[in-house]
């Protein structure tokens, strides 16, 4: 039966295992990568970026995706995504039972080549063969114009490029579209000015916001992109990760503190605040230092 007193949902997409560790000083073994997708399966995250399947001589620490996948609790209602950025990829997702393809196009041509080696118009191309090779296998696919709200290299992007190149990636039918600030630059307006173009030129395709902590600007993007309808988001635990390509990126949106300011204004995520904080604790032994999130050190509302 509906619920018609349903509270609004908000989606957290956990990017930890892979937008985090891929940037992080650490280097984790397969067997510390498990446990951490298990203590996140267990506070309750039902999607969870966990591999990337890109070529392991760019990407060193990412190079055990198989095995990963291999080891990560398979639950009814939990979808595991990785990266992939050619044909190649997404054989090895789909053999190691990954249920949803992430590709990324990069909104500006320098920071396309240092990322992708390649320039926009072929990672579109790219992510066409990708797309429907993901989509014969039955996955899920989503896409994430990357630096949507600047560049490491070019400075500001033209919000009407990643407006073309949303609507070239919408004809793909992906099942979801984020935009990322994947430099955190971001700035409230910005945020709602760009989901609102984006979302009018790629009508109803879900759309999701992939956000930076680097000027700590990214939970008041949290709110402007709620504002504009946005109700899936990108974030990780601790606050870890950043861009091996990109000089100085530093982390993404803490899970913890998204999941406290979301919750405290009535929308509900269904996850545990307090195994959240828990694994924080986990993770930073783990690493070996301190992570920047700063509900893990406060703690939940008092009382
Ligand atoms: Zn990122």
């Amino acid at each position: 039966m509906l619920d018609f007193h349903m509270v609004d949902h908000i989606q957290i997409v956990e990017v930890s295992p892979r937008d985090g560790l891929q940037a992080d000083p650490a280097d984790l073994s397969t067997e510390q990568k498990i446990q951490l997708i298990d203590r996140l399966v267990g506070a309750g995250h039902t999607r969870v970026e966990a591999a990337s399947f890109v070529s392991p001589k760019a990407v060193p620490k990412m190079a055990d995706g198989d095995e990963v996948m291999a080891g990560v609790p398979r639950l009814d209602g939990v979808s595991y995504s990785a990266l992939a950025f050619n044909i190649r990829g997404v054989e090895r997702a789909i053999a190691a039972g990954v249920d949803e393809i992430n590709g990324v196009v990069v909104a500006s041509e320098t920071f396309s080549q240092k990322n992708q080696n390649a320039s926009v118009a072929e990672s579109i191309e790219k992510w066409r063969q990708v797309s429907s090779a993901a989509r014969q296998a039955g996955m899920k696919t989503s896409v994430v114009i990357a630096a949507s709200f600047g560049c490491p290299f070019e400075g500001r992007v033209s919000p009407i490029a990643v407006a073309e190149i949303a609507s070239q990636i919408a004809e793909t039918e992906p099942d979801e579209l984020a935009l990322a600030d994947t430099i955190g630059v971001a700035v409230p307006n910005k945020v709602a000015a760009l989901f609102g173009l984006v979302g009018r030129q790629v009508g109803d395709i879900t759309l999701r916001a992939h956000f930076h902590n680097t000027r700590n600007t990214a939970l008041a993007n949290i709110v402007a992109a709620i504002d504009s309808g946005v109700r899936v988001f990108d974030s990780s635990l601790g606050g870890v990760g950043g861009c091996p390509f990109a000089p100085k990126a530093t982390g993404n949106v803490p899970t913890e503190d998204v999941v406290y300011m979301v919750e405290e204004m009535g929308f509900r995520t269904g996850l545990d605040l307090d195994k959240l904080i828990e694994a924080t604790g986990w993770l930073e032994e783990q690493l070996q230092h301190s992570v920047p999130g700063l509900v893990a050190k406060a703690g939940g509302f008092p009382g």
